[in-house]
């Protein structure tokens, strides 16, 4: 999966010029009877020893080059957050770095290096420029989800809500039968790279046209009832400026990444000192009567799940439905999203109790 062609080129070349020039002290037999390197990998996953008891050949230089992927993501792992380390967003994570490393970036390097009659001893080092340019900023940016106490959203230096401020806050979970989802990667602060931002809501695993209802009184201010999905070509293009900014600027979420969406304004009523509104997005209906400036009551369904505003809705399928839903939540500040700055081993626990029945 890691790109490192050049370093097993460099080692089978290396190797390849160790046996041709050392070829009159290897025993002819050496080559008849198949070994398998004996592979140690160092507790913190900082370095590789291989021991190749025969001659080398193809089908051992692929267990080592499996055993060098291994001891990074083994590395990542151990250099993440605690409460991510049994969630998908680690997967996402070693993707991440997987798809920022150039071609022929080496991410161990042979450090020592020697032989006695047919065996060759090779100790590979974890390359520290590597870990330092792709490494170290993934797990900054996204190794610790919520650690960080603020997220720039649409203003800074200022503070999201406190939990303690939330704590009799009470919401409908916004489907029937559906369980709050325990994995990081589904919940607020989990990274977005396809869009380079951070997720400010939570994906309801849930199947195309489930009913959708509103989490708690309020007043609707934004149904598309005439959603039309874009051409792929064109939400790419927008992605592509994403990634040249750096962040998924607020236009493209609010108008195209979300796809049909129903926002439902709060007022002051569900926290106190923050106005509130709740999002829920990628829809495939919504109820005619929910329209900006209706009154809805808490458990009003507003409409159906779907997957629009998603690439698979951009190419005419149904793939990836969800409900997502997120609460905004702005003060004289600015604009914040509830679980925003809340460390990752907390947020179930936050929405659990936010979701209580
Ligand atoms: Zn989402």
């Amino acid at each position: 999966m890691f790109k490192h062609s050049t370093q097993t080129c460099f080692t089978v070349l290396l190797l390849g010029w160790f046996f041709q020039s050392c070829a009159p002290s290897i025993p002819k037999q050496a080559e008849q009877y198949e070994t398998t390197p004996i592979i140690t990998v160092a507790e913190n996953q900082e370095s590789v020893h291989i021991l190749y008891p025969g001659p080398l050949n193809q089908n051992n230089q692929a267990l080592v080059d499996n055993a060098l992927k291994n001891a990074l993501e083994g590395f990542i792992f151990n250099n993440v957050s605690e409460s991510i380390k049994d969630d998908s967003l680690i997967l996402l994570i070693v993707n991440y770095i997987h798809n920022k490393i150039p071609e022929n970036t080496r991410f161990y390097s042979i450090s020592d290096f020697s032989f006695y009659n047919d065996t060759v001893k090779i100790k590979y080092e974890l390359n520290v420029q590597f870990i330092d340019h792709f490494v170290a900023p993934a797990l900054e940016q996204y190794g610790f989800p919520g650690e960080k106490p603020i997220f720039p959203l649409f203003t800074q230096n200022h503070e999201p809500p406190k939990v303690e401020a939330i704590k009799n806050l009470k919401l409908l979970i916004p489907c029937n039968n559906v369980e709050l989802p325990k994995r990081a990667l589904l919940l607020p602060n989990a990274p977005r790279e396809y869009r380079n931002g951070i997720h400010r809501g939570i994906d309801f695993v849930v199947n195309w046209g489930t009913p959708v209802k509103a989490v708690a009184e309020g007043i609707v201010i934004r149904a598309d009832h005439h959603f039309k999905e874009v051409e792929p070509e064109f939400r790419q293009l927008l992605l592509a400026e994403a990634k040249q900014l750096g962040h998924t600027p607020s236009d493209v979420f609010e108008h195209i990444l979300v796809g049909q969406s129903v926002y439902i304004d709060h007022g002051f009523d569900l926290i106190s000192g923050f106005r509130a509104v709740s999002i829920y997005a990628h829809l495939s209906h919504i109820n005619p009567e929910i329209k900006p400036g209706s009154s809805v009551s808490a458990g009003h369904q507003i409409g159906l799940s779907g997957n629009s505003g998603t690439e698979p809705s951009t190419l005419g399928t149904r793939k990836g439905a969800h409900l997502h839903w997120e609460l905004i939540l702005q003060d004289a500040g600015g604009e914040y999203y509830l679980g925003q700055g809340v460390k990752s081993d907390s947020l179930y626990k936050l929405f659990k109790q936010v979701f209580r029945d």
